[in-house]
């Protein structure tokens, strides 16, 4: 029970936040007449409402709890650092043990040419720290031309004006003045642009989309390029095996810096530290937030190759730049924590070889349901296409209508899948367990189901 606030019914807590709190994301009309939903509790990978429902998280919060909820261990590495030292800041020279020992820890975990680590609170505010870094790189470098950033449409990289603007959310973009020096290449989403191609052919057509528009733009204008190693908001696009190494081409041939936004892959939801990892590119930087502390403290950062860092560090001067609560003592205390748990009990291994397999094996066989036309994802994370011609791989209508039904559908059967347009994504805890796996797949059905018999 807290102590900072008193226990109230729903009603009365949907009417003071209908009154008074801007949710990110929502539509305020829509939250003062259906009301949100309230929740007050999680355990293991479940949720609670208000109302005493009990859900299945499949998205993890909101990708970032990772070990799911109830770790004690780090609750309690919180709360002993808050005690010792809750705050201070690491500006002007300054440090202390967990940002220290965390800089050193995610220095040993990354690839071998990332050696350093820039501390934000946020995945945005690492995007925006990627877009100074890189201009200051390049100043530095004796080439202040290059200031143009190349992303993906469709992709996500936050809510700041840098991260609105890298990112390619059309929604997003509509609704504030971007800066000028983004521009936007093709994503490697086969099931929904690929056509009649087959996957690599497509994989390879969308990364040289990157070439076509450095060559358009002038080479020498070009400071990086960012990608998510698989977009994660913009409906879990798994790129085709071809797709990764033709960017590191022509990031090499360029000699453009290479960005992987690894705000969702890292920590462990591919079986890798890192996205990157993965797929086995070697970016330059890579901005990171979500699962590094579990989600239990806001806590983001910039992992920086050899590359960058050397210049910087080397002939830099001030980097007139971070945050308040860049490398914040309890978040620290949190990251090392969560990073403690994630090595000592094998999770990475168990999403790589054993548990992750088993998730997608099991995700697989819905693959046959009739209005399912393609089921995708690697280690933790997946999205399953809803369709209504599994050939033709079209939608039942533009509005979404199949996708709104299929998440409503998702939490009456208890379980959270996220819809993105028609596509289901889901990102559950890694340390579900075989019988919470086959609840989830279970559920998922039961969802489909319903959202066909809606369809009508
Ligand atoms: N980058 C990616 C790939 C993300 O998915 C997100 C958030 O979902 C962000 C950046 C922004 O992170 P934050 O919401 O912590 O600012």
């Amino acid at each position: 029970m807290s102590q900072v606030y008193k226990q109230r019914s729903t009603a009365e807590w949907q009417s003071m936040d209908a009154g008074h709190y801007l949710h990110p994301f929502t539509d305020f009309a829509d939250q003062m007449e259906r009301g949100s939903r309230i929740i007050t509790k999680a355990e293991g990978p479940y949720i609670y409402t208000s109302e005493g429902q009990k859900i299945l998280d499949g998205m993890s919060g909101l990708w970032c709890c990772n070990l799911g909820y109830g770790q004690e261990e780090i609750v309690s590495a919180v709360t002993e650092q808050l005690r010792e030292l809750p705050f201070y800041n690491s500006f002007f020279q300054c440090a202390h043990p967990p940002s220290i020992e965390l800089s050193t820890k995610l220095a040993e975990l990354a690839a071998p040419h990332m050696n350093n680590v820039f501390f934000t609170g946020s995945g945005s505010e690492a995007n925006d720290t990627v877009i100074r870094m890189v201009h200051r790189y390049w100043d530095l470098k004796g080439e202040p031309d290059r200031k143009i950033f190349i992303s993906r449409h469709n992709a996500y990289h936050g809510s700041t004006i840098g991260g609105a603007s890298l990112g390619g959310m059309g929604g997003m973009h509509s609704q504030f003045t971007r800066l000028p020096y983004v521009h936007h290449v093709d994503q490697p989403y086969w099931f929904g642009e690929g056509g009649d191609m087959d996957k690599d052919a497509f994989g390879l057509k969308a990364a040289q989309s990157l070439e076509t528009k450095i060559l358009e733009l002038g080479a020498d204008k070009v400071a990086a390029f960012i990608g998510e190693p698989i977009q994660g908001a913009g409906g879990v696009i798994v790129p085709p095996a071809t797709y990764w190494p033709e960017i590191q081409r022509i990031c090499d041939k360029y000699g453009i810096l290479l960005v992987t936004d690894e705000v969702i892959c890292g920590f462990g939801r591919t079986g890798h530290w890192f996205g990157a990892d993965y797929f086995g590119v070697k970016p330059d930087l890579m901005p990171f937030a979500k699962g590094v502390t579990n989600g239990y403290q806001p806590l983001g950062g910039v992992m920086v190759g050899d590359r960058v860092a050397g210049v910087l560090k080397s002939q830099g001067g001030e980097f007139a730049h971070g945050y308040t609560y860049s490398g914040h003592p309890a978040a620290c205390a949190a990251a090392l924590a969560t990073i403690k748990i994630l090595e000592r009990d094998k999770v990475l291994e168990s999403v790589r070889e054993g548990k992750g397999k088993l998730l997608q094996d099991k995700l697989a066989t819905l693959a046959d349901h009739p209005i399912v036309g393609e089921v995708r994802g690697v280690g933790f994370v997946a999205a399953i296409e809803l369709t209504n011609d599994k050939q033709a791989r079209t939608r039942f209508d533009d509005n979404c209508t199949a996708g709104a039904l299929c998440r409503a559908a998702c939490i009456e059967s208890g379980l959270v899948m996220r819809a993105v347009g028609d596509t289901m994504i889901i990102a559950p805890p890694l340390t579900m367990t075989e019988a919470q796996i086959d609840e989830l797949v279970t559920k998922a059905r039961k969802a489909l189901d319903l959202t066909q018999q809606r369809l009508g």
